[in-house]
């Protein structure tokens, strides 16, 4: 019996407890917690605590040091849990290296195994759609209603259409994640614009699936091991050497999988690809001779997803590409590295507190007096945006890497 046999025998015998074992990586996890000084350096740093206060959110250390021990504390902690952005803010600054974000993984993945009346509603519906489509939205039910929304948001934004690149073998992928897939399609359309000016070999998944990340953050292992175990033969059947992503989210969750799954085959976000293998001297060149655009105002949203869970080293790419742009003048946010708000599902199903979190971005941006945001992710993009509309802002959002590929020259 190996260690996965042994570990699933186990499980099942306590099952009748509602008990879950702790898989060795898990335990990696949760005995982080007994290094917990009880400094408060993560409640004092954690947006969700300064959003709401700990009346509503008792905060990061009550999570990791009480609730996290045995399984009556999981279910009656069930709506603090659900309220943490997974931002990764309490990670980064513990001195004593506390994994929150992961032990409230832990304790969500034990409520949806035996306590799924205690998961938000919304979470089970959301879960529905994946086990049904394998992707977190429902897809259009009209292609062609599907190709003039498409077709539309080129038109408004001055970008070129270029056609669908499916092969049978490539060098890199591009998977552009269920947001731009379904929903923000200029972003997935912008990718195959910069990856076809800098003639890369490339093609996208004929039948896209989510890469796992929500089904992860309900707690739902079950759906994730199929997601990413689909992913994993799609990616070997096509001999792909790199996966390029527009998604912060799809970023730190596909490298995650990449490396637990053993994929030997690195994910990156295409902020990252430009600046590492096509290079900031080719962009330059590639742009320098745009003058279609006016001057512009800009200031940078970081996404937690890219800055605390993959590296912070893609806040720097965005900056560098920014600065070389034509006619771009950047300010940086006080707040740029702040939570949107729109992570950990909580927007799913306490809009409210998402609302809250995001409302000290709102304020710095509106400090800056940039005419425009930009974000590498079209989860980002959308929670800030509508919620800068509301305010009656006039600051306008883009993704960045729609941003960059409307700079680049029309290829004939
Ligand atoms: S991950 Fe973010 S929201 Fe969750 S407890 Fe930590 S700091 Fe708070
Ligand atoms: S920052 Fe780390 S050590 Fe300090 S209270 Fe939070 S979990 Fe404990």
């Amino acid at each position: 019996m190996n260690e996965d046999e042994a570990f699933e025998y186990v499980k099942n015998t306590l099952r009748k407890e509602k008990i879950t074992p702790y898989h060795s990586h898990e335990l990696e996890v949760v005995k982080s917690v007994e290094r917990c000084i009880n400094c408060g350096l993560c409640i004092s740093h954690c947006p969700v605590v300064a959003a709401v206060g700990v009346d509503r959110f008792s905060g990061p250390r009550s999570i990791a040091v009480e609730l996290s021990r045995s399984p009556p504390e999981f279910w009656s902690t069930a709506d603090v849990v659900y309220l943490c952005t997974g931002c990764g803010t309490c990670r980064e600054v513990c001195p004593k290296n506390v994994d929150i974000p992961e032990v409230v993984n832990l304790i969500r993945a034990r409520i949806f195994e035996h306590r799924p009346d205690l998961v938000p509603k919304s979470l089970h519906v959301l879960r529905e759609v994946l086990t049904e489509y394998y992707l977190a939205f429902e897809p259009w039910e009209d292609k062609e209603e599907k190709n003039e929304s498409r077709d539309m948001r080129l038109e408004r934004l001055g970008l070129p259409f270029v056609q669908d690149k499916i092969l049978d073998k490539a060098e890199v992928l591009l998977y552009p994640g269920c947001q731009a897939e379904e929903r923000a399609q200029e972003v997935r359309e912008a990718a195959k614009v910069i990856l076809d000016h800098f003639d890369v070999d490339y093609t996208l998944l004929d039948d896209m699936s989510c890469c796992g990340l929500p089904s992860r953050l309900m707690g739902d292992h079950e759906t994730e091991r199929v997601l990413a175990k689909q992913l994993k033969e799609k990616v070997k059947k096509l001999g792909i050497k790199t996966v390029v992503t527009t998604c912060a989210g799809c970023t730190s969750s596909l490298s995650d999988i990449s490396y637990r799954n053993e994929w030997g085959v690195p994910a990156v976000h295409i902020l990252e690809f430009l600046a590492e293998e096509i290079g900031l001297e080719k962009i330059d060149s590639a742009t320098k001779g745009s003058t279609e655009f006016s001057d512009v105002h800009v200031t940078v949203h970081d996404p937690c997803h890219l800055i605390r869970h993959t590296s912070r080293q893609i806040t720097d790419f965005a900056l560098d590409i920014l600065r070389q742009l034509p006619g771009v003048k950047v300010t940086e946010s006080e707040a740029n590295d702040s939570c949107c708000g729109g992570g950990g599902l909580v927007s799913y199903h306490s809009d409210d507190v998402a609302k809250a979190v995001v409302k000290e971005n709102m304020e710095a941006i509106q400090k800056t007096s940039a005419d425009r945001l930009v974000t590498p992710c079209p989860l980002c993009t959308a929670q800030i945006e509508s919620n800068l509309f509301k305010t009656g802002s006039s600051v306008e959002v883009d993704d960045l890497t729609v941003f960059i590929a409307q700079r680049l020259p029309k290829k004939r």
